[in-house]
């Protein structure tokens, strides 16, 4: 069976065509400026070259079409006909409280997603969107909704209750979610698939550092911490995004700049982090570590600060496994940036870690990156979300 799995934001849809069987990629791609002049769709079959169409897409509804459009089309098509999607797997960022799994998805469950917008008011209502117009396109065709927030159900009320009136929990469910849930899951499973062992036995930190970062406690299994809060704004510093700070910063800087707390909001998530600290550089590591090349003093000090963030996560969450037995590093900036490796793993040292410095270079692909003496198993996991979604989608049907 073929799943098609959808990634959909309010302006942009993410796709990927698994064969169940293979679990290969048949095709992606990314469709950009949905509702917006100048909407395009890259197409990349597998072992073909990628297609750019370019055309006006007024909706998701237009663009999920086109996408199947691709899918089926003679040249650059991989199927020959739609009935061969056996299923759509969605990623869903917020399933509050309410969903601890993935589902299948109902009239009842579309409704829960649209009350947890309340929550995720930039990402559930795109969500919600690409359900819909993949129905409408798709008709009969199993949908699943697989959510960022499920995998971290699991944590004690002590790790994500926050130290303010109880009230606010009771009447607006302000409390730790976590995000990232289907990649601290697939990368805690892979991690002790690695090394030939039971996720049961082991305690694991998963540091999901991409554009976005967050890591993660798994013991026996299951989450029992996360960095990400009641939204994706708490712990580590990211590619914009500030990460924990003091909340009087808020009302200090929206007084001294005039502006309202919505507003410091967009800066801490859009103008910090990794951007802000290096004086606008750029989020992305590689000019980043371009930047320091050349010398730049805002770069270097952009990095160890979000390299020493990290490693003071790891360490705590020490705490919140009683040990750790694997560090494994994922997404973007976890696969490839050695500096961060590096740096992260010199500051555990006093726990025992030894990173071998070779295999610290390591990029993009699994590897044990410590020494076999190393008190702590370090580890390069690559994440993949996408196969996570077609599995949990089929084990669904
Ligand atoms: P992700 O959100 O997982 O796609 O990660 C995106 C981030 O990973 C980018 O913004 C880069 O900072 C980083 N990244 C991706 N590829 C590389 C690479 N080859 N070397 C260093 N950093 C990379």
């Amino acid at each position: 069976m073929k799943v098609l799995v959808i990634n959909c934001g309010s302006s942009s849809l993410k796709y990927q065509l698994i064969d169940s069987e293979t679990e290969g990629v048949l095709a992606k791609g990314l469709v950009e400026r949905i509702g917006i002049p100048g909407s395009v769709l890259t197409h990349r079959p597998e072992g073909k070259d990628k297609v750019v169409i370019e055309t006006p897409m007024e909706d998701h509804n237009i663009a999920v079409k086109l996408v199947i459009d691709a899918l089926v089309d003679k040249e650059h098509g991989v199927i020959s006909d739609l009935s061969e999607i056996g299923a759509v797997g969605h990623r869903v960022v917020h399933g509050g409280e309410k969903f601890n799994k993935a589902v299948l998805i109902t009239e009842a469950v579309k409704k829960d997603i649209e009350e947890l917008s309340a929550l995720a008011p930039l990402h559930n209502p795109a969500n919600l969107i690409g359900i819909n117009a993949c129905e409408k396109n798709m008709p009969g065709v199993p949908q699943a909704a697989i959510f960022d927030t499920a995998f971290h159900q699991t944590m004690p009320k002590r790790a994500y209750m926050y130290g303010i009136p109880y009230e606010y929990y009771e009447k607006y469910k302000v409390r730790r979610y976590g995000f990232h849930g289907t990649s601290h899951d697939y990368v805690s499973a892979r991690a002790a698939e690695i090394l030939g062992k039971d996720r049961k036995d082991l305690r694991i930190v998963v540091c999901h550092l991409g554009n976005g970062a967050s890591i993660s406690a798994v013991k026996n299994g299951e989450c029992v911490d996360t960095s990400m809060g009641l939204t994706p704004l708490e712990g580590l510093i990211m590619g914009t995004r500030s990460g924990d700070l003091d909340p009087a910063i808020l009302d200090y800087i929206g007084e001294k700049e005039n502006l309202s707390a919505k507003e410091v909001n967009t800066i801490l998530n859009k103008k910090s982090g990794i951007l802000g600290l290096s004086g606008g550089v750029s989020s992305d590591f590689r000019d980043i570590e371009a930047a320091i090349a050349a010398g730049n003093e805002k770069a270097k000090t952009a990095l160890e600060t979000y390299c020493y963030r990290v490693a003071k996560y790891i360490a705590s969450y020490a705490v919140a496994l009683g040990g750790i037995d694997v560090i494994a590093f994922t997404a973007g900036v976890g696969e490839n940036t050695y500096d961060v490796r590096k740096q992260v793993t010199d500051y555990l040292a006093f726990m025992g870690v030894k990173a071998d410095a070779e295999k610290l270079k390591i990029r993009g692909e699994e590897a044990v990156i410590s020494t076999p003496d190393s008190s702590i198993t370090v580890m390069i996991v690559p994440t993949n979300e996408e196969l996570a979604i077609a599995r949990q989608t089929l084990a669904l049907l």
